[in-house]
């Protein structure tokens, strides 16, 4: 059984990979290009890929009939690979949900904090050597204890983030998903997203990625939000229109936005960059050590239920 990892992995989880299969850990830290992804297909059983590797349709029709039977993803998200071409081409594909949780709601709640309390103009503000002391109206933001919190799909991260939210912010939390859900917490779910947008002071986006849900948040949901309200991406990129949002944050619509995740990653449009009422992070949300080993062992899981031809344990 040869393996394939498309991207440098934490120490331990190369080390049980060197220790259980014929593994290529591939150096590079960029995507896979179409031909590295079609080499990996055509030389290889298993291929680990993750954020970035575009298994599309068209490089599915190219491999044809491939060696590879199985992508086990690293990460929960797997909207770069198209799941029924991998079907129809014989490849089951996996994923590692759970390991990220609270890795990404903690990055949510810090983007919430960031971008309510302006902590990331604060610290450039401190750091160009600009700071003129303590005043009682200096760099004013906007309290977030005890405010209304809307999560745009309730699943298992959106739900983490709400826990946080009620216990430890004492926040009001309301949602949308497609089914309702059975909460250790109050919760109301929303008729619709806009409703939800024009309901809160901050909208946190936990949906997946994919066809169904890009630009989920248009120009028509950030009109429906507050003046003072606040928008938190942790999702993917693309389901938030990018240019609709630039121009409710150059237009002060909206009080601010924090950002993990953009629409044409690792691309982040000047117009953003040039704003101070917007929080950007370079995808932060699972990255640390532990939950990337986590990651790891999850993906390497899957690949070992293959191998022993047992049921994969995170199919998609
Ligand atoms: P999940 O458990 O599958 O939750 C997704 C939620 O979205 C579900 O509640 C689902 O509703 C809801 N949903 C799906 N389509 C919707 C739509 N069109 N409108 C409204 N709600 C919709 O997934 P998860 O583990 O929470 O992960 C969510 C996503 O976060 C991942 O897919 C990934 O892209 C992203 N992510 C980002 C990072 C990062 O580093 N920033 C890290 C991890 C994950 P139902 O429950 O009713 O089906």
């Amino acid at each position: 059984m040869k393996l394939f990892i498309s991207r440098p992995m934490t120490a331990a989880v190369e080390a049980r990979a060197r220790a259980e299969f014929d593994v290529e850990i591939r150096e590079n830290t960029a995507p896979l290009s179409e031909a590295e992804m079609l080499r990996a297909l055509a030389e290889f059983d298993v291929v680990v890929p993750t954020l970035g590797d575009l298994f599309s349709a068209a490089v599915f029709a190219k491999a044809g009939s491939p060696r590879c039977k199985l992508l086990a993803n690293f990460g929960v998200g797997y909207n770069h690979i198209d799941v029924s071409a991998a079907r129809a081409a014989g490849v089951a594909v996996t994923n590692t949900p759970g390991a990220v949780t609270d890795a990404t709601a903690d990055i949510a709640l810090t983007l919430i904090l960031m971008s309510a309390r302006r902590a990331g103009e604060g610290e450039r503000l401190v750091r160009a050597g600009n700071w003129q002391g303590w005043h009682p109206t200096q760099m004013l933001g906007h309290h977030a204890t005890g405010k209304h919190v809307g999560i745009a799909g309730m699943g298992r991260i959106g739900q983490a983030i709400a826990r946080r939210c009620h216990f430890g912010f004492g926040m009001e939390v309301s949602y949308v998903a497609r089914s309702d859900k059975a909460l250790e917490f109050p919760a109301s779910r929303a008729a619709s997203l806009t409703d939800l947008a024009a309901a809160v002071d901050f909208l946190v986006v936990a949906v997946p990625g994919g066809a169904e849900t890009r630009h989920l948040i248009d120009a028509d949901v950030l009109a429906a939000m507050q003046p003072h309200a606040h928008l938190v991406n942790i999702a993917r990129g693309d389901v938030v229109a990018e240019a609709a949002l630039t121009e409710a944050l150059q237009q002060r619509r909206i009080g601010g936005a924090g950002l993990d995740v953009y629409e044409f990653e690792p691309q982040v449009p000047q117009a953003l960059r040039d704003l101070d009422n917007v929080t950007l992070l370079p995808h932060l949300g699972t990255a640390t050590e532990e939950v990337r080993s986590g990651m790891g062992q999850m993906a390497l899981d899957n690949v070992a239920a293959f191998a022993a031809g047992r049921d994969l344990l995170n199919p998609v």
